[in-house]
């Protein structure tokens, strides 16, 4: 199938994440609003947090066409190579 050129962002899939990753992954991954780092359960929670919302993924940076049921929908790329 071809689709053109386009980007995708990569996600997190939060259910995958929480069901296999170790504590250790949950450190430095996330922040505060106010820049602090979030300890390993607070990443966690902020996790469940998202899945009670309904969120299955999260972005990894900026995305503004991200469906939270599946990932990012893509981007097309200007100049296609
Ligand atoms: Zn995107």
């Amino acid at each position: 199938m071809t689709m053109g050129a386009q980007s995708i962002h990569l996600c997190l899939d939060v259910k995958g994440f929480l069901a296999n990753a170790p504590k250790s992954r949950y450190r430095g991954m996330f922040k505060h609003d106010d820049g602090r780092t979030m300890t390993p359960d607070e990443a966690k929670y902020h996790l469940l947090d998202e899945l009670a919302k309904g969120n299955l993924f999260i972005p990894f940076g900026k995305c503004d066409n991200f469906d939270p049921k599946s990932g990012c929908l893509g981007h097309p790329v200007g100049d296609a190579k």
